[in-house]
């Protein structure tokens, strides 16, 4: 496995940091032969998460579509709501493999805190989460949950308060206290090893595609797509898919008409943040720009490093959709299919809904539905109601 995806990727990170990144490689590495560390994750993926998640025939939307055949990964249904289960139990796992008792994690819209709160608590370890104040404010049930799960919610009061200054505040602590900790970073981003460890746990979801829609409906997709905030459930879904000819669509949030939304592959060009060269949403001076996006959770102004090398090579195309449209697919998902979504997916959903409408009848799109809407209800009634 390489440590740098083309010329992105790398660990520009401070030296106390180097033999951590090294420790966790080392056990990532080991582990992923143990066939008893094998058999855990798959255990628990099983038993706690409630893998394998569903491939849906979503008929209606299909009808919405008048086109390809429309079909959702249920990531949704997962433990905790989304798919950070797969990668919080994943390094929940080498934490503990490490002998590591604390566990510090960055959260945005909240999901991978609470994914993070919750394998802490199965597992036996110590958890702080930092957390934006902004973000505490928009995201108050999530806080709860975490809280009740028995983490400790750091409000990090820097910058713009918000995901990109909870990323700082966590890896400042886990300089200060990398004997002890692991930082249990949420996406497919950050200095390597973390986008090819999480790439590694989310890959499931791909694997999973792979096989149940040969078994559902005879080959694979035609096509696949994924919202990419760091990129982590989109890079789960492609990395199996890579070498077979499945066309791969990543779709990132585009905000409101004439922002620049959180759209990195879009809109940005490439530079170094939180220790990875990837491609970044800067301004003419280098300085990172603020983000805005309906759905807390793409609201970032990098994306995994593999992403960048899969766009330049063309493996992979990337689309940016704005938040109106993805408010409209939200429910178009909840009044065609009986699901409520949530928001980040809603993106995929609808750049699925008009790539299908675009292909035959004959051909079939995996959306992958990376999480449900409860999180979101706040937003969405609130536009609604404008
Ligand atoms: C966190 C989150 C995302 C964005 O993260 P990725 O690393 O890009 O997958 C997307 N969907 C949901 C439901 C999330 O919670």
């Amino acid at each position: 496995m390489p440590r740098r995806y083309g010329p992105y990727g790398g660990a520009f990170v401070p030296e106390t940091l180097v033999p951590a990144l090294d420790e966790l490689e080392r056990t990532w590495r080991e582990a992923r032969r143990d066939p008893r560390f094998r058999r855990e994750l798959r255990r628990l993926s099983e038993t706690l998460g409630g893998r394998p998640t569903p491939l849906y025939f979503a008929r209606n939307l299909t009808r919405r579509g008048r086109g390809a055949e429309i079909w959702l990964k249920r990531e949704d249904l997962l433990h905790t709501g989304a798919h950070k289960f797969n990668n919080a139990l994943g390094q929940g796992l080498l934490a503990r493999r490490m002998g590591k008792p604390r566990l510090i994690a960055e959260t945005g819209a909240g999901q991978h805190g609470v994914a993070t709160a919750m394998i802490g608590a199965a597992l036996g370890l110590a958890t702080e989460v930092y957390m934006g104040e902004v973000d505490m404010e928009r995201q108050k049930p999530n806080v709860d949950r975490m809280r009740l799960l028995g983490a400790t919610v750091v409000p990090v009061r820097t910058g713009s308060r918000t995901l990109k200054d909870a990323i700082n505040a966590a890896l400042r602590d886990w300089i200060a206290n990398v004997r002890t900790t692991h930082y249990l970073l949420g996406s497919a981003v950050g200095p390597y090893p973390f986008p090819a460890i999480v790439a590694d746990f989310q890959s499931v979801i791909g694997r999973e595609i792979r096989r149940q829609s040969v078994r559902a409906f005879g080959r694979l997709p035609d096509l696949a797509v994924a919202c990419v905030g760091g990129g982590s459930n989109a890079i789960g879904t492609f990395r199996p898919l890579l070498r077979t000819s499945v066309e791969l669509l990543g779709v990132e949030a585009g905000g409101r008409p004439g922002s620049v939304g959180a759209a990195s592959l879009s809109r940005g060009r490439p530079g170094v943040l939180h220790g990875t060269y990837s491609y970044l949403l800067q301004d003419e001076e280098g300085q990172v720009r603020e983000t805005e996006s309906v759905s807390a959770g793409l609201d970032y102004p990098g994306v995994g490093p593999e992403h960048s090398f899969l766009r330049d090579t063309g493996r992979a195309r990337y689309v940016a959709v704005h938040d109106r449209d993805a408010l409209a697919a939200f429910h178009w998902v909840a009044e065609d299919e009986g699901i409520l979504p949530a928001l980040e997916p809603s993106h995929a959903v609808y750049a699925a809904v008009r790539e299908a409408r675009r292909r035959p009848k004959g051909q079939h799109v995996v959306v992958t539905l990376s999480g449900r809407g409860d999180k979101d209800l706040g937003v969405v009634t609130e536009h609604a109601a404008r």
